[in-house]
């Protein structure tokens, strides 16, 4: 049969975190020991008292009709509370729009700000799916490529030079996915400085991981001076609050972009799950404690991993500094051989490898624009990050 898929949709590939996880998940049930660090999911409950809420909200009875379009009014108050108090950002609630997770924010914003051939400048290594969203929205990514040794942080020249006459945005996230890397208070003001003289280019700042920050220290770059009016702050449940299934995320975007988004989401999606909605208002006003709790143990993760996988002579690794996940550079073992004899030529090939021998599975680099890492998310309990770790040293100390 012909190909049926769109030309558009051809222009993309499948969301390799996704990919990794369902492949991991094809093994598992087909009884290997597969050990999944692969997806990006808190593996916490949603805590009890937000789902105790969410039930009320059901026996209610008063939450089964359509919502409005950009999400129930009190809800986008909180939101707009939130902002201010914890962020030090100044959204009214009409300037909010609540959608079906982060991913559908970004895809709202990108289709309802993007003309064809506009480009956005994507800090590297990035979340995989902006470079999807950004192209099915016939915009060009405009890649800042970073290194380890920089700790992932383009410099402000790099941005200057990146921005050119189509340039309409740039998106980037903080603390970031893959490589963990916190945009501290000075790093965002050199890039400030640069943007303003470039008022026409809007900012888009993925706060998703906010909470999983181990600097203690979250800026938004829209409470800079200068920064406010012109930047779009995207937030959201999944991680934080251990609700990646609850499909909630939230936009604070300048009015007249807030209602081109709202004109998307109305021609689109509507507005999301009732209950949903119910259960985000009850987890903004039961406060951050449970994050809070969440991030402690991410924390202790974070260092025994860090411990083990420093032993590990021929990976680099950072520090990670927020979010779950470590974002090793894996270069000496690209053209080392397997014990059957068979060449490693990139680290799509060495996760591969991985899962087969260690049987543990991460998402290679070249899908986050790094080529030389591999991610690992340590979104996982931590027995099996200890016994995954200790797969991993195994496995690749057969290669040489
Ligand atoms: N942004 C980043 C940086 C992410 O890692 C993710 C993946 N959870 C998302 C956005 C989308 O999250 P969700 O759609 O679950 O809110
Ligand atoms: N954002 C998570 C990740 O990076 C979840 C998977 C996805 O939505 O792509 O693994």
């Amino acid at each position: 049969m012909k190909n049926l898929e769109s030309i558009r949709l051809q222009n993309v590939e499948e969301s390799s975190t996704l990919a990794m996880a369902a492949l991991a998940r094809e093994y598992k049930s087909k009884g290997v020991d597969v050990i999944s660090l692969s997806l990006g999911e808190p593996d916490f409950k949603t805590p009890d008292h937000i789902c105790e809420g969410a039930k009320r909200s059901i026996d209610s009875g008063k939450f089964f009709s359509y919502p409005p379009v950009p999400g129930y009014l009190d809800l986008r108050e909180a939101i707009a509370e939130k902002f201010k108090n914890e962020n030090n950002l100044n959204y009214n609630p009409n300037e909010i729009i609540v959608s079906n997770g982060v991913k559908h924010s970004i895809t709202n914003v990108m289709f309802s700000v993007l003309n064809p051939g506009d480009e956005v400048i994507v800090f590297a290594p990035f979340w995989v799916s902006y470079s999807a969203i950004i192209t099915l929205a016939d915009g060009i990514p405009k890649y800042i490529n970073t290194t380890i040794q920089n700790d992932f942080k383009p410099t402000s020249e790099q941005l200057k030079n990146a921005i050119s006459k189509k340039t309409k945005a740039i998106i980037f996230s903080s603390p970031c996915n893959p490589t963990g890397t916190v945009f501290t208070k000075k790093d965002l003001e050199s890039y400030r400085n640069i943007l303003i003289d470039h008022p026409e280019i809007i900012i888009i700042s993925d706060e998703i991981y906010e909470h999983i920050n181990f600097t203690d220290e979250h800026v938004s770059i829209g409470s800079l001076e200068s920064m406010n009016n012109r930047t779009i702050t995207l937030n959201g449940f999944s991680k934080g609050f251990a609700m990646t299934g609850w499909r909630l995320g939230y936009i604070g975007a300048p009015l007249e972009i807030a209602k081109s988004i709202n004109k998307m989401q109305g021609q689109t999606t509507s507005a999301n799950c009732s209950i949903a909605q119910r259960a985000g208002l009850i987890a903004l006003e039961g406060g951050n404690e449970c994050a809070l709790e969440m991030k402690k143990e991410y924390l202790k993760r974070r260092d025994i991993i860090y411990n083990l996988l420093s032993k590990i002579e021929k990976i680099k690794i950072n520090k990670p500094q927020g979010a779950f996940y470590f974002f090793p550079e894996i270069t000496n073992y690209i053209g080392n051989k397997t014990e059957d004899g068979k060449v490693i030529n990139s680290a799509n090939e060495l996760a591969l490898y991985l899962l087969e021998d260690a049987k543990v599975s991460l998402v290679p680099g070249e899908d986050f624009g790094a080529p030389n890492c591999i991610r690992i998310s340590y979104a996982a309990s931590e027995n099996e990050l200890i016994e995954a770790t200790q797969r991993l040293e195994i496995s690749l100390k057969k290669l040489s």
